[in-house]
């Protein structure tokens, strides 16, 4: 589904990546750990044509996405949950929604799925997003991305500010998407959240991958954990 092969990434002259490579398989979540300024978002950066990598290569479905821009990624079928949301905090929630809405090759979304899959999402149609909660805007950002029919969803950071309730809800709805064939690769500080989801996991430092392996493996081998994750 989607393999990075030897990405090199710069900001200016600056080489944040070293070379990870990364495959996530069709259905599969996939977590990327690692202490700040490790290379995660850059690597979704990279992914998402945002910061393209001067080598190596990215392919998605078949395709090369190495340097393709931005929307035409997203229109083949590569969903975003940013950190930050990146919602329109003057537009409505359903307003919101509309702009994420695309038909690609993959499972098609509705809004009245998206309404099961968290049931306070109704409530949020009518209103503007700058009232919204952290966690009724993550509610919004998630459901925009899966109304975009993506074969595969890059969560940054999906857990972060969130009360743990929501936590629950978020992975519950990435178990959901699983079920449904979406792909899943999650950037996570909140590494034990992500562990409880993920079928693999990629540890990376200071723009390499240092280790990957089943994210079972590190559930029941606390020792290896703290020593990799440090938890
Ligand atoms: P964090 O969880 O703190 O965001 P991360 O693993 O996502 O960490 P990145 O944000 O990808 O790490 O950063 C990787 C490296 O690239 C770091 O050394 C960081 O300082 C550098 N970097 C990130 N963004 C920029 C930027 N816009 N300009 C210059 N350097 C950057």
């Amino acid at each position: 589904m989607l393999e990075i092969t030897g990405i090199e990434t710069f900001y200016g002259e600056t080489q944040a990546l070293f070379g990870p490579s990364l495959r996530v398989g069709e259905g599969e979540i996939v977590a990327l750990l690692g202490p700040n300024g490790a290379g995660k978002t850059t690597t979704l950066r990279s992914i998402l044509g945002l910061s393209p990598p001067r080598r190596g290569t990215i392919r998605f479905d078949g395709q090369d996405i190495t340097r393709m821009a931005t929307h035409r990624i997203s229109r083949l079928g590569i969903g975003w949950v940013p950190d930050d949301r990146r919602v329109f905090p003057m537009l409505t929630g359903r307003r919101n929604l509309a702009l994420g809405a695309r038909r690609t090759r993959f499972r098609a979304w509705t809004q009245e799925e998206m309404c099961e899959v968290f049931p306070a999402l109704q409530h949020l149609f009518s209103r503007d997003c700058e009232a919204m909660s952290g966690g009724e805007l993550q509610m919004i950002a998630i459901s925009r991305a899966l109304l975009g029919s993506p074969g595969i969803v890059l969560f940054d950071e999906p857990s972060q500010g969130l009360a743990p309730k929501v936590v629950q809800d978020v992975l519950r709805t990435v178990r959901r998407m699983k079920s449904e064939g979406v792909s899943c690769l999650i950037v996570e500080q909140n590494a034990l959240a992500a562990l409880q989801v993920a079928d693999r996991v990629y540890i990376m430092d200071r723009g390499r991958i240092v280790h990957d392996g089943p994210a079972q493996e590190l559930l029941d081998n606390p020792a290896k954990r703290r020593r990799l994750i440090g938890m």
